[in-house]
């Protein structure tokens, strides 16, 4: 499981991180608003721990930003006993859950666990398996071996083609084509960069498949050698 931490105070951060990793989490953390936005925007984060008052860009912002783009990642928000109006706000944007500094260990641990906790799986029409690897609608995300990353619209689109079409290069022209429109302006190079946050996406849940590159043609999905 992966946790991001967004917190600018960095005694609480590192200290946060750590207590996290003694409890087998894989953790990034953020000291700013902004680089937090960054990192969560990856899709790639089990739980946020999400500071409000942060440098940069507050924590609400933060969410606000994350939720518009469909990143569905559960947030804990961190807040400070005056900030009421704060926490109300958050949990209107879509927060999980907030937590008031400061806390103890053990509550932000429990916390994270109810956030993390996962939903019974069930093989239905909604999935698309390759080799293992689990291509889930209902959630939008894409999984393997009980590890599992949410995937932006896009991404998704993409991963589903590939999927569909399994070991065959699939040219650029026509993945524009089957999820932009023709109309569309879309250039290579945007595909590329869907391409390359899918690819960071299947190695963050240890996929052994990996989409290959067909030089000035396409890619493909091949399972790993
Ligand atoms: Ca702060």
């Amino acid at each position: 499981m992966k946790i991001l931490v967004v917190e600018d105070e960095m005694q609480l951060a590192d200290a946060l991180s750590e207590i996290l990793k003694r409890n087998m989490y894989s953790v990034d953390t953020s000291y700013d608003g902004i680089s937090g936005l960054d990192n969560a925007m990856t899709g790639i984060y089990d739980c946020i721990v999400l500071d409000i008052m942060l440098p940069g860009m507050n924590g609400i912002d933060v969410l606000r930003n994350l939720r518009a783009n469909k990143v569905n990642s559960p947030v804990l928000l961190l807040t400070a006993r005056s900030e009421v109006e704060d926490k109300i706000n958050g949990l209107d944007c879509g927060a999980d859950d907030y937590l008031t500094k400061p806390f103890i260990t053990g509550e932000l641990l429990a916390r994270i666990r109810a956030l993390t906790r996962r939903k019974g799986e069930i093989v239905d029409d909604n999935k698309l398996d390759f080799n293992g690897l689990m291509l889930n609608k209902d959630t939008c995300s894409v999984m393997w071996e009980g590890n599992d990353v949410k995937l932006s619209l896009k991404e998704f689109q993409i991963m589903e083609l590939l999927i569909s079409n399994p070991r065959r290069i699939l040219p650029k022209e026509r993945i524009i084509e089957k999820i932009w429109g023709y109309e569309s302006d879309v250039e290579y190079n945007n595909i590329e960069v869907y391409i390359s946050f899918l690819r960071k996406k299947l190695a963050s849940i240890s996929a052994p498949v990996q989409i290959k590159t067909a030089r000035g043609i396409g890619y493909s999905l091949e399972q790993e050698e």
